[in-house]
């Protein structure tokens, strides 16, 4: 069945490795490649390009580099490798383009940012990410940045909602057309963007709290709230999000099966959506790779939902939300 994928940091490893050379289309490093999505049969993948931390530059022993030099290179490296494979996928800024690459044979790939940092509190930049074909961008990371607060363990630092500045950032995000991803967002933040969005808004890589305890995942409250606003949440394959215990490292497609059934019925199953967080995780996955995407409606139907309704979770949910709130 066709997926859409709301999450990966395929990028991030492609630059450590080597964004000049490197090739996306048949990578046994990286959890994704053209090639396995092919095979997996997506439809389309968010690829985010993710700001890393200044530490991890040092701990892959390369020079720290500015955000705007990342991010232009980062960008670079995905529109590259995609207009080198034109003949298997091409980029969609729209649901329509995604619609459109089907009709012709494609697969697409979607250009999104995770941790709103380079934003730097200035509306103009937000314009510019836009034009440059960014899509979607997770407000934070694990640390406050002009948006606001981040998820924390701290239940001071987790009531912090937004900042002035990411209020009017998301209004803004929402005018141009760019989804805004509560993803690693604080709870206060998230009260916040529902307070304020009119359109609807994605967690793209988030799963049940009530499940897996991590502070990352959703409260059935914040599930029923994004429900409410017609928005989507991406199933996140990490086993520390997944496990009721989350010191186990290992997961497998019927826990994630049992997350979505949850979420289903806490806010029924147009809320759910797959964003695995491929490449971003550490541990073990059953489905490791998008060629084994399969394997997890195989459990979404153990689970007891219709093939309608897998549907929905693999793609039809996500489309319907980009129609709604993406340009
Ligand atoms: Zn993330």
């Amino acid at each position: 069945m066709k997926y859409i994928d709301m999450h990966c940091d395929t990028v991030m490893l492609a630059y450590f490795f080597d964004p000049e050379k490197h090739s996306m289309y048949d990578q046994p490093k990286t959890m994704i490649d053209f090639k396995r999505m092919q095979k997996g049969d997506a439809l389309a993948q968010f690829f985010a390009v993710f700001l890393p931390p200044q530490g991890a530059f040092e701990m892959m022993h390369m020079p720290p580099i500015s955000d705007e030099d990342y991010i232009r290179i980062a960008r670079q490296t995905i529109l590259d490798n995609v207009a080198a494979h034109d003949d298997i996928i091409r980029m969609a800024y729209t649901a329509e383009d995604i619609e459109k690459n089907l009709a012709d044979g494609r697969m697409s790939a979607v250009l999104t940012m995770e941790d709103g940092r380079a934003v730097d509190g200035k509306l103009e930049n937000i314009k510019r990410f836009y034009d440059e074909g960014f899509r979607a961008c997770s407000l934070t990371w694990n640390a406050y940045n002009c948006f606001g607060a981040p998820n924390s363990t701290d239940p001071k630092i987790m009531n912090d909602g937004l900042t002035d500045f990411g209020k009017d950032g998301i209004r803004y995000m929402q005018e141009l057309g760019m989804l805004v991803d509560v993803s690693h967002l604080s709870d206060g933040g998230f009260r916040d963007v529902a307070e304020i969005c009119t359109k609807p808004f994605v967690a793209t890589h988030s799963n049940a709290r009530a499940v897996g305890p991590h502070q990352r995942n959703l409260t059935d409250e914040q599930i029923k709230t994004l429900a409410d606003k017609g928005g989507v949440m991406g199933l996140n394959f990490y086993p520390m999000f997944l496990n009721p215990d989350m010191n186990k490292d290992e997961a497998t497609a019927a826990m994630i099966a049992r997350h979505a059934r949850h979420i289903a019925d806490v806010g029924g199953v147009d809320v759910v959506g797959i964003g695995t967080d491929f490449d971003g995780f550490e541990g073990k996955n059953e489905i490791m790779s998008s060629d084994r995407m399969p394997l997890l409606a195989d459990a979404l139907k153990a689970e007891g939902f219709t093939e309608a309704e897998i549907e929905k979770i693999y793609f039809r949910n996500v489309l319907r939300v980009m129609k709604d709130a993406v340009r």
